[in-house]
């Protein structure tokens, strides 16, 4: 899923479940039911793509500004909210070692860390007209996080 549902989603955890000692684990653990959701994407071997890269780009500059309007907004829970939404997010830190070696043009390690496996193997469905349920999805946090928020 994008880093913008993914920043939605836990930007919500934070605001409704408001005990940082759930909520915490919780964005992080819906990164990965998020990611078993049908989502957008073009299978594994779109990381090699300009378009991806570009996409990346504005995906993490939409996430700084769900950021900075939560901390402008400043609603009960912001700060909570923040750190829940780059939870959420962070796992897709580590496909960056595969981004590196795709855009170098180096070839994949051939023993992929177990984790990695896991998070690759959930997105069973990752294609073009999942980016259908990227916008419902986000069009609906958005509106329940308005609606928490203000
Ligand atoms: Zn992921």
């Amino acid at each position: 899923m994008t880093a913008t549902n993914h920043a939605l989603t836990g930007a919500f955890i934070g605001l409704v479940i408001i005990n940082p000692l759930i909520a915490l684990p919780l964005a992080l653990l819906s990164h990965f039911v998020c990611d078993a959701i049908p989502h957008f994407g073009s299978g594994h071997d779109h990381i090699e793509a300009n378009w991806f890269k570009r996409l990346l780009i504005v995906d993490i500059g939409v996430c700084v500004v769900i950021a900075g309007v939560f901390a402008t907004a400043r609603p009960e829970h912001w700060f909570l909210a923040i750190v829940c939404a780059v939870l959420a997010t962070s796992p897709d830190a580590m496909w960056l070692p595969h981004f590196i070696r795709a855009r170098r043009g180096v070839s994949f390690k051939s023993e992929v860390p177990l984790l990695l496996r896991f998070h690759g193997a959930i997105q069973w469905f990752e294609r073009p007209s999942g980016a259908a349920v990227e916008i419902v999805w986000a069009a609906a946090f958005i509106t329940m996080l308005t609606l928490i928020a203000v």
